[in-house]
C-alpha cells in the first residue's frame, strides 16, 4: 500500500487469525517518510480504504514492510525493516517470532484462550455501553429499555420499567464487560488479591458503617459524582475502542509487570498521540478516584480510614488530606505502601504525566520509543518507555478505573 501524503510504499505481512473475519481492525503507523499518521481498517473486506493494496513481485528491491496482528505484539524485525520478498516470508510469522525469547509458547497459549474468551463474549458487544450512557443519564427507562433490546437483539424482552433496574442493568454490564477483558492471571494476581477483599468489605460491615464511609469519603468530593461525572464517561468510551490496546494486554495475560523484561516488542493498532491522551486522561481519573481504594484498603488493612501502611509523606492525618496531594505527592506518600503499589503496577508513572504536561515528551516512531523530559529545570532528567509500555498502563488503568466505579458504588448503594 501507498502512503496517501508522500507516496511511499509499505508492505503490509498480516497475522492472520479468525478475529479478522469477525470484526474490523484498527491498523495504525507514522509514516517512515513524511510523519503522517496512517489510519486503515483490516477485516471482512479486506484492507480499506479500497485501492491501497501493493504486491511487490519477486525479484524486486526491499519494501518497507510492517508486520501486523491484531492481538498480538510485533517483534522488531518486522517492524518497517526493508525487506525483500524472501526476507519478508521468512520473517513473517508473527506468532512464531514472539516465541522467540519474548512468551513462551504456554503464555501464548493462555493468551490465545482469554482473547476467544473475550472475542465471544465481548468484543461483538463493545459499543453497547457507549450507546446506553447517554439515555441512562438522560434518565429515560423507555427509551433506554427499546434501545437496549435492541442492541442485544432481544424479540420479546421484559421492558425496564424503573430507574434503578436501568441504573443496575446497566453496572451489570460494566461488571460482566470487566470481567470479560481480564486475563485469569490479572483476576489471581490482583483482581483476588487486592480488589475482592474491599467488595467483601462493604459486604460484611454494617449500614452505619458504610454509611459514616461514605461520608469520610464524600469530604473531598462526592464520590458519587467521580463515577458518574468523570469515570463512566471514560470507561464507556475505553471499552469501545478496546481493540486498540488488545496486543498490550499480553503481559498482564502472562503476569509480567515489566514490559521491558520481555524485549522490544511493537503495537501497531494504536497511534501515539491517541496513546498519551489515553493515558492523561486516565491518570487523572484514577488519580480523583484512588481515595476510594486507599480509604477502604486503610480499613481492612489498618482498621483505620485514616491509617496509611508506612506513610511516606509527614502531615498527612486523614483520607481527607491525602484525597487534596497533588497525583505526584499522592504516588509518593504511597511509596510504600506495598498492597497498594502492588495494586496499581506502575499505572500512575507521575515522569510520563509530567512530560506530557510540560511538553517534555519525544516520540521516535522508527522504533517506538518514547523519550519523557519529566523535569522542566533539569533537561538531562529522562525516562523512557515503549509505546506498548504506555498502552499496558492505558490497560490497567482502565481495569482499576472500573474497579474504583463499582466498588464507590457498592458503598453509595449501601450507604442509602
Ligand atoms: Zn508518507
Amino acid at each position: 500500500m501507498e502512503c496517501p501524503t508522500c507516496r511511499k510504499v509499505y508492505q503490509l505481512k498480516i497475522q492472520y487469525d479468525q478475529n479478522a473475519q469477525i470484526f474490523d481492525w484498527p491498523i495504525c503507523f507514522e509514516c517512515k517518510e513524511c510523519g503522517d499518521i496512517l489510519e486503515f481498517t483490516y477485516g471482512q473486506k479486506g484492507l480499506r480504504p479500497v485501492g491501497i493494496d501493493y504486491k511487490p513481485q519477486q525479484g524486486e528491491p526491499p519494501v518497507t514492510t510492517l508486520g501486523y496482528s491484531s492481538s498480538l505484539p510485533i517483534t522488531d524485525e518486522v517492524y518497517l525493516k526493508e525487506l525483500n520478498d524472501t526476507e519478508s516470508m521468512v520473517l513473517y510469522s508473527i506468532f512464531f517470532n514472539l516465541q522467540r525469547g519474548h512468551f513462551t509458547s504456554e503464555e501464548i497459549h493462555a493468551f490465545d484462550i482469554f482473547l476467544r474468551q473475550m472475542q465471544e463474549n465481548f468484543l461483538p458487544y463493545r459499543g453497547v455501553m457507549k450507546a446506553l450512557l447517554p439515555i441512562m443519564v438522560k434518565g429515560n427507562t423507555a427509551a433506554f429499555s427499546k434501545k437496549w433490546a435492541g442492541l442485544f437483539d432481544i424479540k420479546k424482552y421484559k421492558p425496564i420499567e424503573t430507574a434503578r433496574k436501568m441504573k443496575e442493568g446497566f453496572y451489570e454490564l460494566v461488571e460482566k464487560s470487566y470481567l470479560n477483558i481480564i486475563p485469569s492471571a490479572y483476576y489471581k494476581n490482583c483482581y483476588q488479591r487486592y480488589v475482592q477483599p474491599l467488595f467483601e468489605y462493604i459486604k460484611s460491615s454494617s449500614f452505619e458503617d458504610v454509611k459514616s464511609l461514605k461520608e469520610r469519603l464524600d469530604e473531598s468530593g462526592k464520590i458519587s459524582l467521580w463515577y458518574k461525572d468523570t469515570a463512566l464517561p471514560y470507561v464507556v468510551d475505553r471499552l469501545n475502542d478496546i481493540q486498540k490496546i488488545i496486543p498490550s494486554m499480553i503481559y498482564a495475560s502472562a503476569g509480567v509487570s515489566d514490559v521491558q523484561q520481555r524485549g522490544d516488542l511493537k503495537i501497531v493498532t494504536i497511534s501515539y498521540k491517541e496513546a498519551i491522551s489515553c493515558y492523561v486522561r486516565g491518570y487523572e481519573i484514577l488519580i480523583k478516584g484512588l481515595k476510594t481504594i486507599v480509604g477502604v484498603n486503610n480499613l481492612v488493612e489498618n482498621g483505620n480510614i485514616d491509617t496509611f501502611t508506612n506513610p511516606k509523606l509527614g502531615g498527612i492525618t486523614s483520607i481527607t488530606k491525602f484525597a487534596e496531594l497533588t497525583g505526584g505527592k499522592m504516588i509518593e506518600h504511597l511509596e510504600n505502601y506495598v498492597t497498594i503499589n502492588s495494586f496499581l503496577d506502575g499505572a500512575l508513572n507521575n515522569k510520563v504525566r509530567n512530560a506530557a504536561e510540560h511538553e517534555g515528551i519525544r516520540y521516535d516512531a522508527t522504533n517506538q520509543h518514547i523519550t519523557c523530559h519529566y523535569d522542566t529545570k533539569d533537561d538531562s532528567k529522562v525516562y523512557e518507555l515503549s509505546l506498548i509500555a504506555l498502552c499496558k498502563m492505558c490497560y490497567i488503568q482502565l481495569l482499576h478505573i472500573i474497579e474504583i466505579t463499582l466498588l464507590a458504588r457498592k458503598i453509595v448503594e449501601k450507604a442509602q
